[in-house]
C-alpha cells in the first residue's frame, strides 16, 4: 500500500495540485525572489527564499519523506545564485540532529549537488542532542570540525545548508572552516527564516 502510494499519489507540495512533487508555477513562486543578506560572521548568504508556506513545506517533505528531488527541482534557482562565487568547493554543514549518522549529510550535499557544485563533505559534527539555547550553541561550536576529507588549504568555499534559523549552526561551520584555513566566500542556503530576514544585520 505504501509504495502504491508512493508511486501514484503525488501531489505538490507547495500548492497540492496534482501530478509533480513541486509544480512549475510552485518552482517559479518559491524562486522569484532570492533573498541577499549577511551572516554574523559577515558572510554573504543567499537565500532562495523566506522559511514559510510552500517553501517550508518543501523543506521538510525533502527531510522527512527523504524526498531530495524536491530540492532537485529548485535547481536551476540554486545555480543562479551560486554563479557569483565562481569556482567554489560547497561544504554541506551536517546534521546536529540525534540519529543523523543513519541519514548521512541530509539535505545540504543535495543542495549542493543541484546547484551544480563540486561538494567537499568534510565538516564532521559530534551528536549535540535537541537542546536548544546557549548551551546548545556552545556545543555545536565546540563539536563541529573539519575532518580529513577536505580540500587544500587556502580553497574558497561555500558553506551550504536547507535553512538559516539562527544562523548557529553556519557560523559554527563558518569559524571550523576558517580555522582550518579555507576561504569562506558564501553561504547558500533554500531558505532563511523571517525573524533573520527582517533584521538581518542585528548582530
Ligand atoms: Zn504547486
Amino acid at each position: 500500500m505504501y509504495l502504491i502510494e508512493q508511486l501514484f499519489d503525488s501531489h505538490c507540495v507547495g500548492c497540492s495540485a496534482w501530478g509533480a512533487m513541486v509544480c512549475d508555477t510552485c518552482v517559479g513562486r518559491f524562486t522569484a525572489m532570492p533573498h541577499r543578506t549577511f551572516t554574523s560572521r559577515g558572510i554573504p548568504l543567499v537565500a532562495l527564499g523566506i522559511y514559510r508556506g510552500g517553501l517550508r513545506a518543501l523543506i521538510l517533505a525533502a527531510k522527512h519523506r527523504s524526498a531530495h528531488a524536491a530540492i532537485r527541482r529548485l535547481g536551476g534557482a540554486l545555480r543562479d545564485a551560486a554563479l557569483a562565487w565562481g569556482n567554489v568547493i560547497a561544504i554541506p554543514v551536517p546534521s546536529s540532529r540525534p540519529g543523523f549518522l543513519a541519514r548521512g549529510y541530509g539535505l545540504g550535499s543535495t543542495i549542493a549537488r543541484a546547484a551544480e557544485l563540486d561538494v567537499a563533505n568534510c565538516l564532521l559534527m559530534d551528536d549535540v542532542g535537541t537542546q536548544r539555547g546557549r548551551h546548545r550553541i556552545e556545543r555545536l561550536q565546540r563539536n563541529i570540525r573539519v575532518g580529513s576529507r577536505r580540500p587544500p588549504n587556502g580553497s574558497r568555499v561555500v558553506i551550504v545548508d536547507d535553512v538559516m534559523t539562527t544562523g548557529a549552526s553556519i557560523d559554527a561551520a563558518t569559524d571550523a572552516c576558517v580555522t582550518a584555513g579555507l576561504r569562506v566566500v558564501g553561504v547558500l542556503v533554500v531558505a532563511i527564516a523571517t525573524q533573520r530576514a527582517i533584521a538581518p544585520l542585528t548582530i
